[in-house]
């Protein structure tokens, strides 16, 4: 109880927090007492927490394995945000030359850096290895650790290397966190870094201000994409679709119907995509129209509405992407338009995969259809599908809930 007290002193002193958020102080707890602890927390539940502030408690660096450059810089400034020496959290990767090398590297030796973030890339380097077999490491925090498995929705083959480096480092507790909470996944992070015995705190993935709702996709789907935006002036929104060049349509002939809207994708110029980036969070437009590449690491709180033009490879991405509706706790309508023969049209683009993965492939694609043709709840069937079992009979906030009746056609 005492060692609670003091927890949340530290919160406040740190971070400026006066309550932990969820399970956050079991999982603090858990890894101060040394043990292996895997975190299923949905996007913006604070997993990042539940390794930051043990950093500072404890002997050591910290070391932080993190997929993306871009989250580990914003990840880094919010640490030194919250703390008066800038050494306290760093980063390497590759975007560092050889004089910010040294300097992180002597802020480890002295003790100064308590949270040491790295890419997967730089931490298989033979002489980054070498590096910290000297240094104390006070335990390894895995973020992102879904992309250790195919069956997640960013597979990095890197990211499966990181047990045996653990082992030639040295071995200190690991907290593996993630927001891909489907029984596979987590099965696969679980045996991949060697920690079935890990203490597991999972947390709900019911996110009850979501309304899920599935249309079916016609010949009218522009037109009713106009309409519903019309119908919900002024809120912010994000629809997905698969290519850039519907992306870039779309966003075309929403403009010429008077809806303030800009495309955003992986082909467009860094320049371009970052200012209608920030359009759209400053809220100079209402709509972005986006490939998967929008979202990542994203934190609009007020997005009212998440439209899938097309509907996405898997269940676990759909999740994901409808995930950013909604995130101050308000309204998120989620609505995707589906049609059956988009489903074989992504079977027919894995076709030049190797099979394991055309297996895996169509194994979600099914799932996905099992999903938009169901007249199930959806709540229901996507905490299912995350290993949840939910048990009201009307959620009250899908269109199976709120409409029995109503079947989609799948042709
Ligand atoms: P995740 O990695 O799970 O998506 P983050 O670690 O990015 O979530 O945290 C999401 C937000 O919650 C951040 O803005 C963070 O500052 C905030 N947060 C985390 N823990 C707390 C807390 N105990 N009290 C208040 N806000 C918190
Ligand atoms: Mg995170």
């Amino acid at each position: 109880m005492a060692k609670n007290i003091v927890l949340t002193e530290e919160l406040k002193k740190h971070f400026g927090f006066d309550t932990f958020k969820g399970n956050q102080e079991a999982i603090i707890s858990s890894l101060l007492a040394g043990n292996d602890t895997f975190v299923l927390m949905p996007t913006g539940g604070g997993k990042s927490l539940c390794y930051q502030l043990p950093s500072l408690l404890m002997e050591g660096t910290a070391i932080v394995i993190s997929p993306l450059i871009a989250l580990m810089k914003n990840q880094v400034d919010a640490m030194r945000n919250f703390s008066e020496d800038d050494n306290v959290a760093h980063f390497l990767n590759s975007s560092l030359n050889k004089t910010a090398i040294d300097q992180v590297k002597s802020d480890i030796i002295s003790g100064k850096t308590k949270l040491l973030y790295v890419a997967p890339e730089s931490l298989t380097k033979e002489e980054n290895i070498e590096f910290l077999k000297t240094v104390p490491i006070s335990f390894y925090a895995v973020d992102e650790a879904h992309c250790i498995s195919e069956w997640g929705h960013d597979f990095r083959p890197e990211y499966r290397r990181i047990r045996p480096i653990i082992n030639e480092i040295s071995r200190r507790p690991v907290i593996a966190l993630t927001a891909t909470a489907t029984p596979k996944v987590q099965h696969d992070i679980q045996k991949n870094l060697g920690m079935q015995d890990a203490a597991v705190f999972k947390s709900s993935f019911n996110r009850t201000n979501l309304y899920y709702e599935v249309r079916p996709k016609t010949a009218n789907v522009d037109r009713d994409i106009i309409k519903f935006i019309k119908a919900n002036p002024g809120k912010s929104g994000i629809i997905y679709c698969l290519s850039r060049k519907k992306v870039e349509e779309l966003a075309e002939i929403l403009k010429v119907n008077n809806i303030k809207a800009l495309p955003y994708h992986a082909g467009m110029d860094g320049a371009t995509r970052s200012a209608n980036q920030d359009a759209f969070l400053l809220e100079e437009v209402d709509v972005i129209v986006a490939t998967i590449a929008f979202g990542m690491g994203i934190d609009k709180p007020d997005v009212r509405f998440v439209i899938h033009y097309d509907i996405p490879k898997s269940l676990e991405g759909y999740y994901q992407e409808t995930g950013r509706a909604g995130r101050d706790g308000g309204e998120g309508q989620c609505i995707a338009f589906y049609i059956n023969k988009d489903l074989l049209k992504m079977e027919k683009f894995m076709q030049g995969k190797p099979l394991a993965e055309q297996e895996i492939g169509k194994q979600l694609l099914i799932e996905t259809a099992s999903y938009a043709e169901s007249s199930i709840c959806r709540r229901k069937s996507l905490l299912h599908y995350f290993g949840e079992e939910y048990n009201e009979d009307n959620c009250g906030n899908c269109d199976n809930c709120l409409n029995p009746k109503k079947q989609v056609e799948a042709k």
